[in-house]
């Protein structure tokens, strides 16, 4: 074999994996197909990541968040939720249950940023960029690769984690759910006259969701769900109108708000993999799991899945057997679907919830958040499953 690992991708999550692989007794090749300075030096790109302390703690562990400049991480300490133009209707508070945050918020193109020099200092890992995946072929005995500059690399396992429109996974043969929500998410940093206090809202109004997650000092990263005909038209609104939606989308709350970086936006579709495996073949992150953001759980589910994969990968190594045999595969499949599948699905359901716009619907959707916030034993779940997760799987943001 040329390689023991190959994974196609240099996300946040084939890097997650390539670092968890770091310094193991195997040789890893990771194949990028952007350019090197894409995942070297990436750019802001508008999304502001919500880790789980879960995350935080794996990625303490894979030697990255020391790599990650902590002036940058802004403590999400609270988080409420409104529907329409309601009080509060549900309210998540990290005093309440004596820790420091719900959860912490780091900019994507850090993590990325500290994935990448990481995964340079493993002497085990190789990577190539400007080269993109073309086939997979894999048997009982091998896998071969083909990649787009004509060579061909022999492995024992492939792991993609190339993105959740994964080409590969297509001609794997594995199907996969998807759910395109007809909506675009637009995003963007704005500074605002008074402070958060460190806490995120959710503002689900007729037609849209609004949402603020505070970062530090008085600048919070404003995020607008709209249908896609009316995405063209906000993402082309000067900065005054759109400095004026804000303010009143907020009802003034952080008083005048103004945006200061660019507007990015991303259309909603959901992808869920039928089988996560396939003969000397994984599928990590989106390709894998492809959430809405409305939960923030993306890439927190893609480190889990890594995870969940690594530590199958290592007791294998540990115990002489096969990296890419089935008994492996299932193992990871197993404990990811049990992670991931009430998350998918239930966060499908919250966004069916409130963006059904049916007066019974309203009605429905406030019932249900008075409810969870008057029963704390579902508000307990939802706050052990940001902070140390037990049970629950289900977040705001
Ligand atoms: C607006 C927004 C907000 C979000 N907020 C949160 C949040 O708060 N918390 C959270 O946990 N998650 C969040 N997410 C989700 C998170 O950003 C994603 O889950 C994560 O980026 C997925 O990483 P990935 O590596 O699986 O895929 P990607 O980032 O899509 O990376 C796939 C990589 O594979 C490469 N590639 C594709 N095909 C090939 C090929 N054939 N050969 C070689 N390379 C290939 C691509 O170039 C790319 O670099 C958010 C997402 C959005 C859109």
């Amino acid at each position: 074999m040329d390689y023991d690992i190959v994974v196609i991708g240099g996300g946040p999550a084939g890097l997650s994996f390539a670092c968890s692989m770091f310094n193991q007794n195997i040789k890893l090749l990771l194949v990028e197909r952007s350019s090197v300075e894409s995942i070297s030096d990436p750019q802001q790109d508008g999304r502001e990541i919500a880790l789980t302390h879960q995350s935080r703690k794996i990625l303490y562990g894979l030697g990255v968040w020391s790599l990650i400049d902590e002036d940058e991480v802004s403590l999400l300490k609270e988080a409420k939720v409104y529907s329409g133009s309601s009080d509060s209707l549900l309210d998540f508070d990290a005093k309440k249950s004596s820790i420091e945050a719900l959860g912490y918020l780091v900019p994507n193109y850090l993590i990325r940023k500290a994935l990448y020099e990481r995964v340079l200092q493993a002497k085990n890992v190789d990577i190539v960029t400007g080269v993109s995946v073309e086939d997979v072929n894999t048997s009982n005995s091998g896998a071969e690769v083909a990649l787009s500059d004509g060579k061909t690399v022999k492995t024992r396992l492939v792991v993609a984690a190339d993105s959740r429109f994964s080409e590969i996974r297509r001609k794997m043969g594995i199907p996969s759910l998807m759910k395109d929500f007809s909506k675009v998410m637009i995003a963007t940093r704005m500074e605002h006259e008074k402070g958060h206090n460190h806490v995120a809202l959710e503002c689900f109004n007729y037609g849209h969701t609004l949402a603020l997650l505070p970062l530090n000092g008085n600048v919070s990263s404003v995020i607008l769900t709209v249908s896609t005909e009316d995405a063209k038209e906000i993402l082309s609104l000067s900065k005054t109108k759109f400095n004026e939606m804000a303010t009143e989308g907020f009802e003034q709350k952080l008083g005048q708000m103004k945006q200061i970086g660019e507007r990015h936006s991303y259309p909603l579709v959901g992808v869920y993999a039928q089988k996560f495996r396939a003969t000397r073949f994984a599928l990590v992150g989106d390709a894998a799991v492809g959430m809405h953001p409305v939960t923030a759980h993306g890439f927190n589910l893609g480190l889990k899945g890594q995870d969940l994969l690594s530590l199958a990968v290592k007791r294998a190594l540990d115990n002489g057997l096969d990296i890419g045999s089935d008994e492996v595969l299932r193992d990871y499949e197993r404990k990811h679907i049990n992670f991931s599948r009430l998350m998918y699905f239930g966060t499908n359901g919250i966004v069916a919830l409130f963006t059904n716009d049916t007066s019974a619907v309203k009605q429905i959707r406030k019932l249900v958040l008075k409810f969870a916030n008057r029963f704390p034993p579902v508000k307990a779940l939802i706050t052990q499953q940001l902070t140390e997760s037990k049970k629950s799987n289900l977040i705001p943001f």
